[in-house]
């Protein structure tokens, strides 16, 4: 470890050398390379953390470069599943750092594979159904992980320790329904917001990563960076002895009961199905074949192709599918449509 590179983070005494030493042995998976997570996976990888996941299921889109630091125009041009655009990015920030992206969807069936061994879990989610999910995964095996949140000038957090915190299933009885909730498309982010939120995360994960415990914020950070207001709210200490997940064990969301497998997906108007089993098995479709294929369908125009996705229009909307089969359908929040129009056209 180079320690001329970390030394004002080394001057900083709660770290020290010996916080240093333990952040270089240390590893942690962020989840969700939008606005939050790309920050977090900046600020990380200059620290000096030992590993570093990210997984992010979106290709990158002209909307993003307003708050997505990671990524810039020429990402655009490439046309990069943006976990594999922040992989090359972090790698040019820190070369000494192991870095991988995963470009998939996190969902039941990988989740186990795909979150093992992180130390911490900071997420960088869109939806409550992925949270609820990495809440499950982190009581199972008792990893620390970081709820954080954005919407418009307001951002929350909260630290969840498995067996020492409430956990979000606490707060949350279920996923809320589709459209009860406003979302980054509805509502709008504030770039400023997410930063934020984003830069305390980081410092939660410094602690939990260089052994301070004490120093852990304790309840739920909520601030409203437009209104000014900065509240940290005293949660209930003590898990709610009703909680199916950390006090019954009832991981369902883990298990796969409750969690749908085509999503609408925050910030873009856009369907994303993940077809059942694949990603478990690792299934991988041929995407030569089906660009061929699709040469002839009806309606399809302006293939393009590339050892990480394929890319047409699809009667006016856009349909980009991976090689582990899961597609994004752009143009339509209507789930039913995007399934009928994956099973015609992809054929899985
Ligand atoms: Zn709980």
């Amino acid at each position: 470890m180079k320690t001329e590179r970390y030394l004002r983070q080394i001057l900083f005494h709660p770290i020290g050398k010996e916080g240093q030493r333990r952040l270089a042995e240390s590893s942690a998976v962020v989840v969700g390379c939008g606005a939050i997570g790309s920050t977090t996976a900046s600020l990380l990888v200059r620290s000096g953390i030992g590993y570093l996941r990210v997984i992010d299921r979106d290709v990158l889109e002209e909307s993003n470069l307003q708050r997505q630091e990671l990524f810039d125009e020429e990402d655009l041009r490439e046309g990069l599943p943006k976990a594999l655009a922040a992989e090359k990015r972090l790698r040019r920030i820190n070369s000494a750092i192991r870095v991988e992206g995963i470009a998939a969807d996190l969902n039941p069936t990988n989740a186990e594979t795909l979150l093992r061994d992180a130390q911490v879990i900071l997420d960088g989610t869109d939806n409550f159904e992925t949270r609820l999910l990495l809440n499950d995964y982190a009581l199972k095996t008792g990893t620390p992980w970081i709820y954080s949140a954005c919407l418009g000038s307001q951002a929350l957090l909260m630290d969840i320790l498995p067996g020492k915190t409430l956990c979000l299933r606490c707060l949350v009885d279920s996923v809320p329904l589709p459209g009860s909730l406003p979302t980054c498309e509805t509502a709008g982010i504030l770039a400023p917001a997410a930063k934020l939120i984003a830069s305390i995360q980081t410092t939660e994960a410094l602690k939990i990563l260089t052994n301070h415990p004490e120093a852990l914020i304790s309840g739920l950070v909520n601030i409203d960076l437009w209104k000014g207001s900065f509240q940290k709210v005293d949660t209930q200490t003590a898990p709610s002895p009703t909680c199916p997940a950390c006090q019954k064990g009832e991981y369902e969301f883990l298990n796969a009961k409750g969690f749908s497998l085509t999503t609408t997906l925050c910030g873009s108007n856009a369907v994303q199905i993940t077809p059942g089993g694949n990603a478990e098995n690792g299934a991988k479709i041929d995407l030569v074949a089906l660009s061929l294929r699709l040469q002839s369908a009806l309606g399809v125009d302006n293939i393009s192709q590339s050892p990480y996705l394929l890319k047409f229009r699809l009667k006016g909307r856009e349909m980009v599918i991976f090689p582990d089969g899961r597609a994004l359908l752009f143009g339509t929040q209507d789930t039913s449509l995007a399934r009928t129009l994956y099973s015609q056209y992809v054929g899985l």
